[in-house]
This record gives structure tokens, sequence and C-alpha cells, in this order.
């Protein structure tokens, strides 16, 4: 069970297209990610918090958001970011949820 479960996080490493080069998300305003490829990308935090893919913002089952705009403040920001591998982040928000790992190929889609 244990092999398989490695080899599962392989098989997601190397599905990821999309690696950061820096991470500018809780030291910068707005917060922002320069990616390998030299893309500078701007994010908002409550877009970012509203993506949230954990299991408390998501059912689980069907993968419907589960978390409301109006349970979000406005002005939420991102104290830390943490790699997760060589495939995702794990981002810590000011109203202290930090349960989100965002597979860095979805993180390049949020960014403008
Ligand atoms: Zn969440």
């Amino acid at each position: 069970m244990s092999r398989l479960r490695f080899s599962i996080v392989n098989y997601n490493e190397s599905m990821v297209k999309n690696r950061p080069k820096e991470m500018h998300l809780h030291d910068q305003s707005p917060p922002k990610i320069v990616w390998d490829d030299g893309a500078i990308l701007v994010y908002s935090a409550f877009d970012l918090r509203m993506a949230c893919p954990c299991a408390a913002c998501r059912d689980e089952m069907t993968g419907v958001k589960t978390l409301r705009e109006q349970d979000v403040a406005r002005d939420i920001k991102i104290v830390e970011s943490r790699p997760v591998g060589r495939y995702g982040q794990n981002l810590v928000f000011s109203d202290g949820h930090a349960s989100g790992i965002y597979v860095n190929d979805l993180l390049r889609g949020l960014g403008k």
C-alpha cells in the first residue's frame, strides 16, 4: 500500500508542468509568482482563498465548492507559502486557513 501511494505521488509530480522560481505571495503587494519560464503572474489572495482545493472548502465527492464568498474577508492576505514536494504549494492565509495544497498547474492558471 505504501509503495502504491509513493508511485501515485511520483506520477502526479511528473504530470505537473509549471514550476515556480520565486514565490512572492506573502511578501509583495500585489502577491506575485515568478515562474521558471520567466512569466510573472499577479494574484489576488481573495481569489486564491476562494479557490482552495481542500476538503473543508469543497465537497470531497462532487468537487463542488462549499466555501461562500461572504465567508472570506475581502482583505484576506497570504502569510506564508510552503512548497509541497515539487508539485504544489501549501498556502497559509491570514484567517488561519492552511489546509489547501495548490498544485502548481492550478496556481499558474489562477494568476493574471
Ligand atoms: Zn480550504
